[in-house]
């Protein structure tokens, strides 16, 4: 039985930003394709093209977010796979609304009788726990073995194999348990990524979920820090990760 004890998040799609060549703005200091973007849209809307405060991509970007104007954050899309996170955690997930798209791995679909695992933090480091909770998936998983192949049986009649795999996984499914790994293409744009950064990096958000959304906030501070500097990671009381951001749902 394979069992995570971290997620895994990558990268796996970002803007690509074309400038045009009959309204370039005068750059200053360095930026990626998605902050330029967003600079870009913001100095539309003023035609400030010429840079006349001279800022930087990062000064920039840092005063939009200032400045409460978040709209032109929405441009830079950033699309991430998130692997190794519970049913749970991606059912927390799912209700960041404006601004996402999601693809998630299909149950009904998918056999998951090799199905991993994802250890909730909580659980992690108690070795007594953590073999309960190893035994108690262990059984749920072997439940779900035998539903399936119950199923097969009961609905031998129907010719097509894949309709009937699928009838047998999507009702057998309903015994596996809320830990089972999710993998899940999560597109976002950058004001959406911040919004649900804030709410689930925080010290009140689930464990599963902070931890999640903290390994999502460093590969995106790895790839657009001007979009989101101003969340810093400390390790708060409970001796886990969390972060506090400076501009709130900008
Ligand atoms: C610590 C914590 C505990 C939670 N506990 C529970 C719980 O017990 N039960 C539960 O059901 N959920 C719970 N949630 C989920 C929570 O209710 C939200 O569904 C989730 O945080 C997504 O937030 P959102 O709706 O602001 O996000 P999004 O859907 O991404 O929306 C972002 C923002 O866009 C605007 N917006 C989006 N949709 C609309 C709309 N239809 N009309 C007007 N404005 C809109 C709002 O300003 C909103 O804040 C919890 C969340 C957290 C962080």
């Amino acid at each position: 039985m394979d069992i995570f004890r971290e997620p895994r998040v990558t990268l796996i799609a970002r803007p690509q930003f074309l400038e045009p060549a009959h309204l370039p703005v005068q750059w200053l200091g360095e930026g990626s394709d998605g902050e330029r973007l967003a600079e870009y849209a913001g100095r539309l809307c003023y035609m400030s093209q010429r840079n006349p405060i001279h800022r930087t991509t990062a000064e920039y970007l840092e005063n939009i977010k200032k400045q409460g104007h978040g709209s032109v954050l929405e441009h830079s899309v950033y699309v991430l796979l998130i692997e190794g996170i519970s049913r749970s955690c991606s059912h927390e997930l799912v209700r960041h609304r404006a601004g996402f798209g999601y693809s998630q791995i299909s149950q009904r679909y998918v056999d998951e009788s090799h199905a991993a695992f994802v250890v909730p933090p909580a659980i992690l480091g108690d070795p007594a726990l953590e073999s309960d909770w190893e035994r108690q998936v262990a059984a749920a998983q072997a439940a779900y073995v035998r539903a399936v192949e119950g199923l097969m049986e009961r609905y031998a009649w129907i010719a097509d194999k894949v309709h009937r795999r699928k009838l047998a996984r999507e009702a057998a499914r309903s015994v596996l348990p809320n830990a089972t790994e999710v993998k899940i293409v999560v597109s976002g744009n950058a004001r959406a990524w911040r919004t649900m950064l804030e709410l689930r990096c925080g010290e009140g958000a689930e464990l599963e979920i902070r931890r999640m959304a903290i390994a999502g906030l460093r590969v995106l501070q790895r790839e657009a820090s001007a979009l989101f500097s101003d969340f810093e990671i400390y390790v708060a009381d409970d001796k886990l990760d969390a972060a506090r951001v400076t501009y709130h749902k900008v």
